[in-house]
């Protein structure tokens, strides 16, 4: 994405993080102050608004994201907690700790935000103005580091203006991120923890995996992929594929005519597809770098034959 925005940095008064609810409830993602490091947040229960952060930070592909609530009770909307998932989010809410949880099927999180798994991450984070830019918005917020695909992740609101200037409308300035390392990942889907990241919390009990991303039987896989075989770059649909459309080519299916459009339906698209009757599925060329050559890397991955 070209730099087209002004970008404000505004010391994170009350004023400010209004501003900010503002722009998140108009699809725009902000950047905001968390005690871990500068986050990107946008309404995850809106998919374009999602595929705007990956548009901002020129990410070259889509990884599920880190959701953030208020509270417990806000969390549990959008997750199952066990027993374990449960007494762990109460020790340690707010804070740095993320748990991913089996999705609810009513949750009303974007597909792209858990990037089409049926699992998501949550957070209740402790740092005042994200805590009041979630009280104010009144929506769970998405939100990776606030930084360009590739370079470190950001401490303070300067950091985050040296790499997204121009991308983003807003910077909520909240002094220094105090922790400065990303959030613990347990996940707690089979009814075990498992370490998907190491950070600040120590959970005693919870079992390392010295790879998350390793698929093996009964490990969380980190991505979707349809259950068909896929084809890329296609014009047309033979008999025994459902197509799905781009611009001018015209499928059963579409996504759009534009990236941020693309990007929001890609993971909705990808699972009716893959319930429909047909063998096969068959996507569009999508043409075009950034967030168009995000969605091209997300196919790939979901045409490569598995293991
Ligand atoms: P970041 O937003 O950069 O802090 O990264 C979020 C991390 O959470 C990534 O490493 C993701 O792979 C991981 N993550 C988020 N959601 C899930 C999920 N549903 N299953 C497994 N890992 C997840
Ligand atoms: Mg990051």
């Amino acid at each position: 994405m070209e730099p087209s925005l002004q970008t404000e940095v505004r010391s994170a008064s009350e004023e400010a993080a209004a501003m900010a609810a503002r722009l998140v409830l108009d699809g725009q993602p902000v950047a905001v102050p968390t005690e871990t490091v500068y986050g990107l947040a946008a309404d995850a229960t809106n998919a374009e608004a999602v595929a705007r952060i990956y548009a901002a930070k020129g990410r070259p592909s889509f990884n599920p994201l880190i959701v953030h609530v208020p509270d417990v009770t806000a969390a549990q909307q959008l997750g199952a907690f066990d027993a374990a998932a449960l007494s762990l989010a109460e020790a340690h809410w707010p804070g740095p700790l993320t748990l991913v949880v089996p999705k609810k099927a009513d949750a009303g999180i974007a597909p792209l935000v858990t990037a089409g798994l049926e699992s998501i991450a949550i957070r209740v984070p402790a740092h005042p103005v994200m805590r009041m830019l979630l009280e104010m918005a009144g929506r769970p917020l998405a939100a990776p580091s606030a930084n360009a695909s590739g370079k470190i992740s950001p401490t303070s609101a300067a950091h985050v203006k040296a790499s997204l200037d121009g991308r983003i409308a807003l910077i909520l300035d909240g002094g220094q991120a105090k922790r400065g390392i990303e959030s613990t990942i347990i996940a707690a889907t089979d009814g075990t923890l498992r370490l998907l990241r190491r950070g600040p919390i120590d959970v005693p009990g919870a079992l390392a995996s010295d790879d998350a991303r390793i698929e093996a039987p009964g490990q969380l896989s980190s991505h979707y992929a349809p259950g068909k075989p896929l084809r890329l770059e296609a014009t047309h649909a033979e008999a025994d594929e459902i197509l799905i459309g781009y611009g001018d080519v015209e499928g059963e299916l579409s996504l759009g005519r534009d990236p941020v459009t693309a990007a929001a339906r890609l993971f909705a698209a990808l699972h009716e597809a893959d319930a429909s009757p047909h063998p096969r599925i068959a996507v569009a060329p999508i043409p075009g770098d950034g967030l168009a050559a995000a969605i091209r890397d997300r196919l790939r991955r979901a045409a490569a034959p598995r293991p």
